[in-house]
């Protein structure tokens, strides 16, 4: 196996060879490669929904983008919950 130029799969991202491709559309002026029939006809039925979205991917992202990190999300409750949980040392019964 050789790295030969690949193409990517607009419908699931996959990496395809265009030269064993047995799945392309035409549109826009391009050749689009699929790595099965069902991605080609999810593309047929409505390109411009998949080529959008490929766009996107390429943008440039914004200086001074914030994310959050989608495997930590309890990162954002560090902080006061840990006072509720304060035992106080007496008791206040008389
Ligand atoms: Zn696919």
């Amino acid at each position: 196996m050789t790295a030969e130029h690949t193409v990517k799969d607009p419908v699931c991202g996959m990496s395809v060879n265009p030269h064993s491709a047995e799945h392309r559309s035409e549109h826009g002026g391009k050749t689009w490669y699929f790595c099965s029939s069902g991605c080609k006809s999810k593309f047929d039925g409505d390109p411009g929904h998949y080529l959008s979205g490929e766009q996107k991917q390429d943008e440039p992202v914004a200086p001074g983008t914030m994310y959050t990190c989608p495997m930590h999300p309890e990162i954002r409750q560090q902080g006061p919950e840990i006072a509720l949980s304060v035992v106080w040392p007496w008791s206040p019964s008389r």
